[in-house]
């Protein structure tokens, strides 16, 4: 299985290591901001894409978990 976002092999969530540990900081960072922020996953997903100091792969990584939920949501 190829991870979500390249063609890199896949080794947990869908992704390969670099996409992997950026959905894992993706995770964990959200974490810090529900509770200082109060923010929902979707709106904190967006505030990542829109940030500019977001680091490349959290920003693929965040727009691929948008789609996612589109998806799911049958938006
Ligand atoms: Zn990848």
């Amino acid at each position: 299985m190829k991870c979500a976002l390249c063609e890199r092999e896949a080794i947990k969530n869908g992704y390969c290591d670099l996409h992997g540990s950026a959905y894992e900081n993706v995770v964990k960072t959200y974490e810090l901001w529900k509770t200082a922020l109060n923010i929902s996953w979707k709106e904190y997903l967006s505030e990542i894409v829109k940030n500019p100091l977001t680091g490349e792969w959290a920003k693929k990584v965040a727009e691929h978990l948008i789609k996612k939920e589109a998806n799911e949501s049958g938006a």
